[in-house]
């Protein structure tokens, strides 16, 4: 499709009149997020001095390069970064498949040695070898491999032992701690869920009440938090939102007040997302926040929406290309938070994704795109609940759903070979 031949928004008369209006009342909220309008109108004054034809441009080489290197070498500052290893494993090779860059084998297979190192003899990963098992780089690991999508990666999986972790952290109210003794959240829940239907070991049993257990997470802003009673935010919602997907259940959350929720979420001026209100812009949201945009759509069909819009999300997609391509990218490569942040591989990933869901709608069936800027700029498309491209979930489906879902010694009498329903691999929406 050509690229999107209007004006770019910053280049509209409107754009100042669309900045941050207060109440006159001056805090440091209100500061904060004036001086982050300001340093992007400097940016973009900047752009606009050196480019008399507006036409952003994905700096994929940089990008790519930026990617490459961080597979084998990563600098002092990552030592934070020790107990998350597999994350990075994570963020490096979905953004390499965002790109269409292949991954050379000899270095996917050293990354599923890797990973196979990082699984706990309890089953589930954890954050490096020799530490404890733990949701989120277990959730990591399982969306490597499955991008890796060959036999050795698929094989690292203990599934067995997987289902036996993911028990040892249900809770009898449906929620699941993040690790053994660890803290509840609507996080734990989305990555036990995320990886048990990619590995077919769901049972009967295992996620009951979690849906009720994750709608009382939606609060009366709309959108989901953490636990329930607290202030709704973009991660929580995705997470809750994404599993209640898997699970069928999404019909049972309040889908207006959260599509209000997050449409809020998206900064009039800035065009990239805030993860709460009264925060700052953030490209990391631009997966969070505008992957719900997807999700919701889909739901809102399912539930017998037909108003919806059979070309676009409802959020404006351009204004999130726009932040992304303007304040989001270093120009050696990485992409970040905002304007005078520095890159990181989190960022690179999530900016990365929520552009491919700003250029792509539809599913694979009936597809429309969106690409602001040269054609180049393209991203392959990702698959909204898992965020890996959906060749990649079909893939992985295909392959673990010939094998049994392993005996649950948690229920008597249940016997191994039950197979689960498919979880539905359409990345979106509308059908005919
Ligand atoms: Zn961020």
């Amino acid at each position: 499709m050509d690229g999107i031949p209007t004006p770019l928004r910053c280049f509209s008369e409107q754009h100042s009149a669309e900045m941050f209006v207060d109440d006159g009342v001056e805090t440091v909220t209100s500061r904060e997020q004036k001086n982050v309008e300001r340093i992007i109108e400097e940016t973009i004054d900047v752009y606009k001095q050196m480019h008399s034809l507006p036409q952003p441009t994905l700096l994929r080489e940089q990008h790519y390069q930026y990617l490459k290197k961080g597979l084998r070498h990563l600098s002092d500052a990552y030592e934070c970064l020790d107990a998350s290893r597999p994350w990075l494993c994570f963020w490096i090779l979905h953004g390499l498949e965002i790109l269409e860059e292949p991954i050379p084998p000899a270095v996917a297979s050293d990354v599923c040695q890797f990973l196979g190192r990082c699984q706990s003899p309890t089953g589930g990963f954890a954050g490096g070898p020799g530490q404890h098992a733990h949701l989120a780089p277990t959730y990591a690991a399982v969306n490597a491999l499955c991008i890796i999508g060959t036999e050795e990666a698929y094989g690292v999986i203990d599934r067995e032992k997987l289902l036996d972790f993911l028990w040892s952290l249900k809770q009898p109210d449906g929620s699941f701690t993040m690790h053994i003794g660890g803290e509840v959240d609507v996080r734990s829940a989305y990555c036990a869920v995320s990886v048990a239907s990619l590995t077919n070991i769901i049972t009967p049993k295992l996620f009951e009440d979690t849906t009720n257990w994750i709608l009382s997470c939606q609060n009366w802003e709309g959108g989901l938090s953490g636990v329930p009673g607290l202030e709704a935010h973009g991660g929580y919602t995705f997470c809750g939102t994404a599993a209640l997907v898997i699970l069928g259940n999404e019909h049972m959350l309040d889908l207006k007040a959260l599509l209000r929720w997050v449409v809020s979420r998206q900064m009039r001026f800035e065009g990239g997302f805030q993860g709460r209100c009264n925060k700052l812009v953030d490209g990391c949201y631009s997966f969070w926040q505008a992957g719900l945009l997807p999700l919701l759509h889909r739901a809102l069909f399912k539930d017998g929406e037909l108003e919806l819009s059979r070309q676009r999300w409802m959020f404006d997609q351009q204004a999130l290309q726009e932040y992304i391509l303007l304040c989001c990218q270093n120009p050696t490569g990485g992409l970040l938070d905002k304007p005078g942040k520095s890159r990181d591989f989190y960022h690179t990933c999530y900016c990365l994704s929520g552009l491919s869901i700003a250029q792509h709608f539809g599913n694979m069936e009936h597809h429309q795109e969106i690409i602001l800027g040269k054609e180049e700029n393209r991203l392959a498309p990702i698959h909204p609940v898992y965020n890996i491209c959906p060749e990649k979930v079909a893939q992985a489906l295909q392959h673990f759903l010939r094998l049994p879902v392993p005996t649950d010694l948690r229920q008597p009498g249940v016997s191994g070979d039950t197979k689960s329903s498919e979880p539905d691999s359409a990345y979106a929406e509308p059908q005919s």
